[in-house]
């Protein structure tokens, strides 16, 4: 199969959402039945995302095979519904661990190793990787940051010297922004004639410009801009403001950006992308016929990316039931026994978020006391479903000082320990239990009414796990272990028998729902909360 190499660049500024390009246009080529996959290039120095702190860079997320990536990873698996994998985000910090372990080895034969061939090289050689196996009509591959930062400079000459290489196989889109400019009343192009110029000057001419906008750009705008672009008027592409980023595959569509890729790289055109079942998710989404409001509690609640997948993944479980879901995003630090009530009361739901370290934990945890004793619908995700057993040790079994071993090393009931493989590790950078593991689901559980199936598997992201010499305890007292890793007996999911809908999970739900196919767990989640509402 002769691979086509799709770049997608950025210029201007940052956050105009090459991610959602990228994705909006692989969505488009699937629907016409191509096979497409997308890699992120990430320009900084951290080997993986893993370790950056949640302000840094919003979500970490989590492939299948226990990659910690870049989130719109997470976008391109909810748009496309294709599986993505280590493979799909490198960043420049791992393109020089391979170039100085391959000088270590002496593989480069005493040659001097330099950014330009063998950084650029090794970039390459990442990006073919993908195309290699002939699984791909296409690789779309987005350069994270904007054109004009010195850290991005080894990727733009690495596309410059590809479409050398491989001619029309080979398509740059750069992703533009034009500002309107009230007191003139106008839009303007000249950033984007500037920052193609800076492309230019790096030896790469854009094929196909996208410019996000505000407002609609008419005939003599798109002219200007091929004209002081060198491209075709047809290649300029509208991407104006949506209310959703699930139209922008429609604007796509209307803008025909799909048809540009086809006829540049010269492939069959033939009749339009299918996106029945994608409209009518829209369709659902904007109609919605009821309406809940639940809580997430967590200690990133101001930062918008901070969890990201979560948030989708309400989305798409609401659309699915033409339920309107509001989040209210609650900081655990805000909750207390006063404040809880407050806070707390009239939500339909309350989901405790993924964390890691002591901020914020007691807030969780009275959260969690206020869902379970008033019976108000709850999904404890992974730090969530920890917080959960430690309250129930507190509150219900009696250990007045319950705790998982990440906050008090010292409790005398740990009830969420660390797992064993993990006491001997220290480094911080990809060691935690990541990625898809199997678990078993007790048949007359909730769980399974769920799911629906006994076999599931799950992505993980955790050191710290349920200490099943509490298991007899709790079950007895009412919180079953009614989901199990089969291999070492790791509690992946537990839940209250008395309570209408309340659900702890070890594993991560939010990586794996996508439009497509959304997660049983929220639909669930959203259906109970439904219930709890007077609607
Ligand atoms: N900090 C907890 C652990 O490491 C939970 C991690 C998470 O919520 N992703 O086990």
């Amino acid at each position: 199969m002769n691979t086509k190499y799709i770049f997608v660049t950025g210029g201007v500024t940052s956050s105009l959402g090459k991610g959602i390009i990228s994705a909006s246009l692989a969505k488009l080529l699937v629907a016409r039945g191509y096979s497409v996959t997308i890699q992120k290039l990430d320009p900084y120095i951290n080997i993986d995302p893993g370790t950056l702190n949640p302000y840094e860079h919003g979500e970490c997320y989590v492939t299948d095979d226990g990659a910690e990536t870049d989130l719109d990873l997470g976008h391109y698996e909810r748009f496309t519904n294709v599986k993505t994998s280590q493979a799909n985000n490198i960043t420049t910090g791992r393109i020089y661990q391979s170039v100085i372990d391959k000088e270590r080895r002496g593989d480069y034969l005493g040659e001097t190793v330099q950014v330009i061939p063998h950084i650029t090289d090794e970039i390459k050689h990442r990006i073919k990787i993908l195309g290699s196996k002939g699984d791909y009509d296409f690789v779309i591959t987005e350069i994270g940051g904007t054109v004009g930062d010195i850290e991005s400079l080894p990727y733009i000459e690495a596309v410059r010297q590809m479409r050398w290489e491989k001619g029309s196989n080979c398509v740059v889109i750069h992703l533009t922004y034009i500002p309107y400019l009230a007191a003139a009343g106008e839009l303007k192009t000249k950033p984007t004639q500037h920052s193609v110029k800076m492309m230019l000057e790096q030896g790469v001419q854009p094929d196909i410009i996208v410019c996000r906008t505000e407002r609609p750009l008419n005939e003599s705008i798109r002219h200007k801009i091929a004209l002081f672009c060198n491209v075709e008027p047809s290649s300029v592409i509208e991407s104006i403001d949506a209310k959703t980023i699930y139209e922008v595959p429609v604007l796509m569509r209307e803008e025909k950006l799909d048809i540009q890729v086809l006829n540049k790289t010269m492939m069959p055109i033939e009749g339009e992308p299918d996106l029945d079942k994608w409209e009518e998710f829209l369709f659902k989404l904007k109609n919605p016929k009821s309406e809940v409001t639940i809580g997430l509690v967590g200690k990133y609640v101001e930062l918008k990316d901070a969890y990201k997948s979560i948030i989708e993944s309400f989305i798409h479980a609401g659309a699915s039931l033409q339920c309107k879901v509001n989040l209210k995003m609650i900081h655990s630090e805000s909750i207390n026994n006063d404040t809880t009530k407050d806070i707390l009361n009239g939500l339909n739901g309350i989901l405790v978020a993924p964390g890691f370290g002591e901020r914020g934990i007691e807030g969780k945890i009275t959260a969690i006391r206020f869902a379970r004793e008033n019976k108000i619908p709850f999904l404890g995700i992974c730090l969530g479903m920890q917080c959960a057993v430690v309250e129930f040790g507190r509150n219900v079994l009696g250990y007045q000082d319950a705790h998982s071993t990440e906050m008090n090393p010292d409790t005398s009931h740990p009830v969420i320990d660390i797992m064993k493989d993990q006491k001997t590790i220290c480094a911080k950078g990809g060691t935690m239990r990541l990625g898809a593991y199997p678990c078993k689901i007790k048949e007359a559980s909730k769980a399974f009414d769920v799911y629906k199936k006994i076999d599931i598997s799950e992505r993980h992201r955790h050191r710290y796990e349920f200490n099943n010499k509490y298991m007899d305890a709790y079950q007895n007292a009412g919180m079953m272990a009614v989901g199990i890793n089969p291999k070492d007996n790791l509690v992946e999911m537990v839940e209250l028998k008395d309570h209408p809908w309340f659900i702890g999970v070890q594993f991560h739900p939010e990586y794996s729902s996508t439009v497509a196919s959304p997660h049983p767990l929220f639909i669930s989640f959203v259906d109970a909360a439904r219930k709890n509402s007077n609607i």
